[in-house]
């Protein structure tokens, strides 16, 4: 990998030296709220959304104050010593050091992480982030609910979509798709899932899922420009039969589903391309991605 500076605790360090103490209860217990978002044209999209539920999700584990004034100057700083434009950046703040007790202190002195790496966009700035529609399998992990950890919050506890990626070792799907604890569709592991019938895009409603910041453009793009949006409880045979489908999450983006549990998706509709981003999946999805496309570039490269 690259050499690369991460910004630790109000500086930036080299990669390598970024490392947090065994006691810090991010790594003890989970016990930290964390955003992945993407930076395009230096540009971080959604920086606002981002950060509203970092400071929520920090707000839900009773550390409203961890989150620093002054974290976007941190992303930026980070993006410009690294010479970065096209990134993902993760910002993770934890509870920070404290030996001992599963109670936490009541003061709070948090470990503020920004880390990068470079990310293609349009051919240009480092690895392509997928190069083909994804495969999905519906698997048994059920998504946690929100009586158990609260849905909304983005935490460092990630081990209920690695059980249910593990899952996926014998098929080497790209994308596992968890029930909620009621047996209807809740999400991926780390995206949430679209799928279109008739002409109508649906998409799990909130109260079971992450509620995605791309997922909620999606819902605002898809009604901009006239296509009809439903949110409900569904059963996991509405995503296996439906027209087209579609996950998405910050770094991916929208990507096209092209298979479920092994069977094609509609009519066959999403592509794998050649390898340069000309992927692509039925029509709606298509014309949701432009959308999406042109939103990126009038906010970031304008
Ligand atoms: N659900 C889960 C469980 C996730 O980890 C993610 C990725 N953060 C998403 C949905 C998609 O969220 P977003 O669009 O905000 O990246």
């Amino acid at each position: 990998m690259m050499s690369l500076l991460y910004h630790l605790n109000g500086e930036l360090v080299e990669r390598a030296q970024a490392t947090v103490h065994v006691d810090d209860r991010g790594f003890r217990y989970g016990d930290a709220a964390f955003e992945t978002c993407r930076a395009y044209g230096a540009r971080v999209f959604e920086w606002n959304r981002h950060r509203d539920r970092l400071e929520a999700t920090c707000e839900t584990l009773g550390m409203a104050e961890a989150v620093p004034d002054d974290l976007e100057s941190r992303v930026e700083a980070t993006l410009s010593a690294n010479e970065l434009e096209e990134a993902y950046v993760r910002v993770s703040v934890s509870r920070g050091v404290q030996p001992g007790k599963l109670t936490p202190a009541a003061e709070v002195d948090p470990t503020v992480a920004v880390y990068v790496r470079p990310l293609c966009r349009g051919g240009v700035g480092g690895e392509p982030i997928w190069d083909g529609p994804a495969t999905v399998e519906t698997v048994e992990t059920r998504r946690i609910p929100d009586a158990a950890v609260p849905v909304d919050a983005k935490t460092h506890n990630y081990l209920n979509g690695i059980l249910a990626r593990l899952e996926l070792r014998e098929s080497d799907a790209d994308e596992a798709i968890m029930r909620d604890t009621d047996g209807f569709l809740a999400e991926g592991a780390t995206s949430n899932v679209f799928f279109v019938d008739d002409g109508t895009l649906r998409t799990p409603a909130t109260g079971t899922i992450l509620p995605g910041i791309t997922r909620e453009r999606v819902v605002e793009l898809a009604a901009s420009v006239g296509i009809p949006v439903e949110m409900g409880r569904y059963e996991p045979a509405a995503l296996r039969d439906a027209d087209e489908a579609f996950c998405t999450n910050t770094t991916w983006e929208l990507r096209p589903i092209a298979r479920i549990d092994g069977k094609p998706v509609g009519r066959g509709d999403a592509t794998a391309g050649d390898g340069d981003g000309t992927a692509g999946g039925g029509p709606i999805t298509e014309r949701l991605r432009a959308a999406y496309d042109e939103l990126v570039e009038r906010r970031c490269y304008d």
